[in-house]
């Protein structure tokens, strides 16, 4: 287990250096010292020498970021994908399950894609949505941890659980055919997604139909 208050670390990106270990993804301080500390082992021999000194672990290494630029990498990434978040919104779970499901890969973190109609389970009733993204979770930043560790959490975790979410400026909605979910001014009146179909930003171009077929005609081989 990874305490982030022994640890301080410096950043690849923005260079720099003695980050507090909460000034990064817990997630990423675990996997560094677990994994990337016995693929490159010169750093760890260089933190546990340290770590004798004064009880603090200092870690650094190509592949650790610290969170701000780990946010700032999603923020610039979602952004570009038309995805923006506004306001935040606290929710307080009463019961497991709470009847919401997770985006798989498109996000960095737990964004909500599905909710469950069920009145059994709480999420729809309390207002939750889709494109919803988990901030908090019992007091916990959550911010850059990858679903698996907002889920994990999500079960360990004594109910009554207070979660901090933030909420999306548009709604989301699905695209009828691939079914994935965008912020509904990013869908066309037919409700496709760009890649599906010919979303708002998709501009079609003027197509000669007499050369188009010319071209077609020569390209066949019969
Ligand atoms: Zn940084
Ligand atoms: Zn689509």
């Amino acid at each position: 287990m990874c305490d982030p208050s022994k640890v301080t670390g410096s950043c690849a990106n923005c260079g720099q250096k003695n980050i507090p270990g909460s000034g990064f993804v817990k997630s990423d301080l675990v996997r560094f010292l677990a994994v990337e500390s016995g693929v490159r082992a010169n750093e760890f021999v260089d933190a546990r020498a340290e770590q004798r000194k004064s009880e603090v672990t200092e870690v650094a290494g190509p592949t650790l970021q610290c969170r701000q630029c780990v946010l700032g990498a999603r923020d610039v990434r979602d952004t570009n994908g038309g995805f923006q978040w506004g306001t935040q919104k606290e929710i307080v779970f009463p019961t497991r399950p709470f009847g919401m499901t997770p985006s798989k890969d498109r996000f960095l973190e737990y964004v909500v894609m599905k909710v469950d109609n069920n009145e059994s389970k709480p999420a729809h009733g309390m207002g939750i949505r889709c494109g919803w993204r988990v901030v908090e979770v019992a007091g916990c930043d959550m911010r850059g941890e990858p679903v698996e560790e907002v889920q994990k959490t999500f079960k360990d975790a004594k109910l009554p659980l207070t979660v901090l979410f933030d909420v999306p400026e548009e709604e989301w909605l699905h695209c009828m055919i691939c079914e994935l979910s965008f912020p509904r001014s990013r869908l066309s009146s037919s409700m496709e997604c760009a890649s599906c179909g010919e979303g708002p930003s998709t501009s079609v171009p003027e197509v000669d139909a007499e050369a188009l077929m010319d071209d077609w005609e020569d390209d066949t081989d019969e």
